[in-house]
């Protein structure tokens, strides 16, 4: 089959690659749409996504398509239905998945390298999607599930200010999904000037650009006291050690982007400890993938107002090669 194979650090290429074996409790999925996530970015550059890379690998795991087979044993789907996949496989019968700490698995892997003609994930995996919601919004599933998860760990509670940090994808649907359920003032911080409009359009109170103002005077300025709840949305070293001078006093911090093991931020400990910081992270996507189906379908979170664009595998290639259109929000490679 047709893949966007990467055969090592750097180096990608769409070439031929052996189809993924169906198991008896497989379904095979004929992919049709894939997103670019942050972390193919890392695997390109030779960094571990969620998990480590084995080479050589097709890059993708953010899917949807159409049932095109499926194993003996598999009772729930039937060929031609309309299809997403949970990329994140857990036993059930390891230790920490009988605590119910899923996305610990002992032995968790990945079953979906979606940008590929094909994908064989196990039935419990696939999820059926509504009539209504289109596949290219339904390859939106995956990611939307670790901001889901991102926002369980954040907790919100009534009347909390929040302040996400960076509005790309990622940043964008924790947006959506907030402004929805607010009780508070919503601050999005974020350097391109070009996202202003699109913050305040959905439901930010206030956007402050930290190149050309003080995020904490802006804040203190527009009347909000104490920020109660952030969440860092980018991954880079600079924007971890800030979030810690953002937080307000007893705040809780969410680290969501992916930080780099050989570019560690620095830990302002003695300011953390001064307001009594809660500092939390937020790895996958346990219990939330249904959650993410039913949000894109009722409409709380809209593609279209973090897709930069849909792309071949060819043009994909380029892409992640030469960052251009991922700079300004989601891409999604259309594979058939
Ligand atoms: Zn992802
Ligand atoms: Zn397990």
């Amino acid at each position: 089959m047709k893949a966007l194979v990467l055969n090592g650090p750097k180096d990608l290429e769409v070439r031929d690659f052996p189809q993924p074996a169906l198991a008896d409790d497989g379904v095979k999925i004929a992919v049709h749409y894939c997103g670019l996530c942050g972390t193919d970015m890392h695997k390109y550059n030779g960094r571990a996504g969620s998990r480590k890379v084995i080479y050589p690998v097709p890059l993708g795991h953010e899917i949807s398509g159409i049932v095109e087979a499926v194993g003996k044993n598999v009772t729930d789907f039937k060929v031609g239905d309309r299809v997403t996949a949970d990329p994140n496989w857990s036993c059930g019968k390891c230790f920490y998945c009988r605590k119910g700490m899923i996305n610990m698995c002992e032995n968790g892997r990945g079953v979906v390298k979606g940008m590929a003609e094909y994908v064989c994930p196990p039935q419990e995996n696939v999820y059926h999607l509504p009539d209504e919601l289109s596949l290219r919004d339904a390859s939106m599933v995956e990611p939307l599930s670790c901001v889901l998860h991102g926002l369980k760990q954040l907790d919100v509670k009534l009347g909390d200010s929040v302040l996400i940090l960076g509005l790309g994808a990622i940043g964008t649907m924790m947006l959506e999904v907030l402004a929805k359920t607010k009780s508070g003032p919503i601050i999005v911080v974020e350097t391109q000037e070009a996202k202003r409009e699109t913050a305040l359009k959905l439901g930010a109170d206030l956007f402050v650009n930290p190149l050309n103002e003080d995020v904490n005077e802006t804040i203190r300025k527009a009347g909000i006291k104490n920020v109660d709840r952030l969440i860092e949305c980018v991954g880079a070293k600079v924007t971890m050690e800030n979030i810690i001078h953002y937080a307000g006093k007893c705040a809780t911090i969410v680290m969501f982007g992916v930080g780099d093991d050989a570019n560690p931020p620095l830990y302002y400990s003695y300011e953390a400890f001064q307001k009594e910081l809660t500092i939390k992270n937020s790895f996958v996507n346990p219990h939330t993938s249904q959650m993410a189906i039913d949000m894109l379908n009722y409409g709380v979170v809209k593609v279209d107002d973090f897709l930069a664009g849909v792309i071949s595998l060819e043009e994909m290639a380029e892409e992640i090669r030469n960052p251009n259109l991922s700079r300004k929000g989601k891409v999604i490679a259309r594979i058939r």
